[in-house]
Formats: C-alpha cells, sequence, structure tokens
C-alpha cells in the first residue's frame, strides 16, 4: 500500500488504528522513543492533528515495513483488528481469509 493510501486508511479508519496501536504500545513493541511519543499522541489525540513530519515518523519508522502488513497470499488488506495477530501470534501475515483457508488444507494433508 501506498504510504498516502495507509495515511487515509488510518484517518478514515482512526478508531480500530489505535486499538491496534495500542495493542503495539502495551505489549512493548514500539522501542524508537520519537515513534513511541507520537504513537501515543494518537492514543490520546487522533491522528488527525499530526504534522507532516510527525506522518512521516509515524509511517516510516512506526508502522512500515513490519507493523503494518497486507495479506501475503491474497495480497488483500487486512483489518486492524486482526493485525496484531497476523504479525505477532500467527506470524504468517495472512487476513483471516486466508489463514482459514490454509489451515483447512493443512488439515487436509494430515488425513
Ligand atoms: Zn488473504
Amino acid at each position: 500500500m501506498l504510504r498516502e493510501e495507509l495515511k487515509q486508511k488510518i484517518i478514515s479508519e482512526s478508531t480500530e488504528c489505535i486499538a491496534y496501536l495500542t495493542e503495539l504500545v502495551n505489549s512493548n513493541r514500539i522501542y524508537d522513543g520519537e515513534v513511541l511519543a507520537i504513537i501515543i499522541d494518537v492514543i490520546k489525540n487522533g491522528p488527525d492533528q499530526l504534522t507532516n513530519s510527525q506522518w512521516n515518523v509515524l509511517l516510516d519508522k512506526g508502522l512500515l515495513p513490519d507493523f503494518y502488513v497486507e495479506c501475503d497470499r491474497c495480497e488483500d488488506t487486512i483489518p486492524w483488528s486482526e493485525m496484531y495477530r497476523a504479525i505477532f501470534i500467527a506470524r504468517d501475515h495472512y487476513c483471516p481469509f486466508c489463514r482459514y483457508i490454509e489451515n483447512k488444507e493443512n488439515t487436509r494433508l494430515l488425513d
């Protein structure tokens, strides 16, 4: 996804995005102090009030390339509510649909 599209997605889905950012902070995934300060600001005040330079830090050091992914299988976007699972728990970078299909195929191989 292009940076500008990601920015628009963060603004238009700010509630869901903030829930994900809160998960990142609560699980101590953010090591960079500057990024952490900006993310906490977004959690408290929303993304609308960020300056351009804060956006650059949030997008280039905060989310991209490791903390915002799209589905490795279908290349569709992954909902914010599933992002943490895709990156840190399942570590498959799959959307829920592809994970379901993949698991089903793996189960079939075991039969
Ligand atoms: Zn997918």
